[in-house]
């Protein structure tokens, strides 16, 4: 079973599609210092993150999300010299996904905000729960009681799972972050 959801940025301007397909992907919360230093380079952490400092995301394979409109408002940042590829619009300053440096692995890490839904029982219909909370260490505040002070490891079979999975149906591509092989746009470190 699939769902199609629209996605767009907060201006308007980036615009595509996510296919949620059952058993290919992890709707989850991420606490880490890493993602709200993202979210403070976009100058954007109260649309961007929730009370606990944590950023919603879907994570999927790069093959099932696609970029109709904007894509030359897509930029992309590294924290550090090696690390994600942390995508965001120009336009707006949203995050729209993070990938790996590499255009082989079958990983995109979806920014829930894109996401267009009618309400949110359409939200939970299509999504579900949040089924794992990350680095809750790292959280603003009190730490969320249902997250995990880092990564589970019980989490780690489910990822090799999946990351399997979309080596072997090469889910990896097309992605809209890569283009024969290179990113659509020149990582830029920060720090
Ligand atoms: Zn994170
Ligand atoms: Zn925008």
């Amino acid at each position: 079973m699939s769902n199609t959801v629209m996605l767009e940025c907060s201006c308007g301007t980036v615009k595509g599609k996510l296919e949620v397909v059952e058993k290919s992907f992890f709707h989850v919360h991420c606490l880490c210092c890493d993602c709200q230093s993202f979210a403070s380079h976009l100058n954007n952490k109260d649309k961007i993150l929730d009370e606990h400092g944590g950023t919603e995301v879907v994570q999927t394979y790069p093959s099932l999300m696609h970029i109709s409109q904007g894509q030359d408002k897509i930029a992309c940042v590294q924290l550090r010299g090696k690390g994600l590829y942390r995508w965001h619009t120009t336009c707006c300053n949203m995050p729209l996904a993070n990938t790996m440096n590499s255009p082989k692995v079958p990983f995109v890490g979806v920014s829930v905000k894109l996401m267009k839904f009618a309400s949110e029982q359409q939200k939970m219909k299509i999504l579900g729960p949040v089924i794992m909370k990350a680095f809750g260490k790292y959280a603003i505040g009190e730490m969320p009681k249902d997250a995990h002070v880092r990564f589970p490891l019980s989490f780690m079979p489910k990822i090799m799972g999946f990351m399997l999975k979309g080596m072997f149906k090469k889910m990896n591509s097309p992605s809209p972050f890569f283009k024969e092989n290179k990113p659509v746009a020149k990582a830029h470190v920060l720090s």
